[in-house]
């Protein structure tokens, strides 16, 4: 297994790194993985980290739902129920910033986001490394496994929960970047390390998932990013349901052994106050960010 210590960060080029939690990998691996902030601009980032070549290694499990759309218990139902509505509403942003209905979906999993928009008129394309869920995704889409087999430019690009997975950040996104038209918006939904659930859980958050999130964002992280790509910011939105959602799967990591009913109530009581907080900190669990070109 080759695993990369951290050396420059890879948004703001800094070396300078604090100490910030060890956490453990609660879905796969159960390894201990260590995460470090950014002395300059505030990135978490999960350290040593698996290569590209070894990190499939650490999607093999059958709670990974974003990719095999398994069924399971309580959990994976209320994360279908959270997922429909978020569609719906993933669908209303998206149709009141974009005109034009061509769209690219990058890492659309097992095609959840694409299906739904295909359903509704729009043109999809999606990229996918995994085959699995590639082969569900491509039944009434055109899905690749890289973006480089892609020619044409996208008025609407979106990275639902993405952009933490990704090696290649800066490449990516500059890749992003000349497959995005002139006139078009990107949206970049990341978890939000800064969110009162995260401060709540701290290595029990169930949003920092490491090793398969390398990356760890904050506001601040995310705009500097956004800017030496070449983007513009020009809007966030907040993903009330994931404060919810991940306080709930957070609550069966720190507390395996209480009643679900228990652990159900303390998740709801959590994702509430982060909500109630995040209102005038803007600090959400997780955020979507929109940008253009500069
Ligand atoms: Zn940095």
């Amino acid at each position: 297994m080759t695993l990369e210590p951290v050396t420059t960060c890879p948004v703001c080029q800094s070396v300078l790194f604090n100490n910030y939690l060890t956490v453990t990998d609660h879905t796969v691996s159960k390894q201990l993985f260590h995460i470090v902030t950014c002395a300059q601009c505030g990135l978490g980032i999960t350290t040593p980290r698996p290569d590209q070549q070894h990190i499939a290694e650490y999607y093999k499990s059958d709670n990974y739902i974003s990719h095999t759309g398994g069924k399971r218990n309580l959990q994976d139902w209320l994360y279908r129920v959270a997922r429909y509505f978020t569609l719906r509403w993933k669908r209303g942003l998206v149709e009141r910033m974009v005109p034009k209905k061509n769209l690219l979906d990058y890492g659309c999993g097992t095609g959840a986001f694409i299906n739904y928009m295909h359903n509704k008129g729009w043109e999809t394309t999606g990229v996918e490394p995994s085959d699995e869920a590639r082969q569900i995704a491509s039944k009434n889409n055109k899905v690749v496994n890289t973006l480089s087999a892609i020619e044409s430019t996208f008025e609407c690009i979106t990275l639902w929960h993405v952009l933490e997975h990704v090696h290649q950040l800066n490449e990516t996104m500059r890749e992003l970047k000349s497959r995005l038209a002139p006139s078009g918006t990107i949206f970049i939904a990341v978890p939000n390390m800064l969110s009162f659930d995260a401060y709540h859980y701290q290595k029990d958050w169930a949003a920092y998932d490491v090793p398969r999130h390398l990356w760890h964002f904050t506001k601040n992280s995310m705009c500097v990013l956004l800017q030496q790509n070449g983007f513009k910011l020009t809007a966030t939105y907040p993903m009330k349901l994931d404060a919810f959602y991940v306080s709930l799967l957070s609550e069966t990591y720190r507390h395996a052994g209480r009643n679900p009913i228990s652990r159900g109530l303390n998740a709801l009581k959590i994702g509430l106050s982060s909500n109630r907080r995040a209102s005038t900190s803007g600090e959400y669990s997780s955020i979507i960010y929109t940008a253009t070109h500069a």
